[in-house]
């Protein structure tokens, strides 16, 4: 089960924990599946690695 990507708008770096410190609630993009352009969020990565993503 993965969450949906979402980045702040008029940034380039998408989230896709939603425990994230960064996670964005108002004024975001979303996306269903991995983004093909943009940065991955290097906290969201960390999550990921730590088994921590939610
Ligand atoms: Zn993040």
């Amino acid at each position: 089960m993965a969450s949906p990507y979402r980045k702040h708008k008029g940034k380039d770096t998408w989230h896709f924990c939603s425990n994230c410190s960064n996670w964005p609630t108002s004024n975001y993009d979303e996306r269903p599946a991995k983004p093909t352009s943009g940065e991955l969020c290097n906290e969201c990565k960390a999550k990921q690695a730590a088994g921590n993503c939610k």
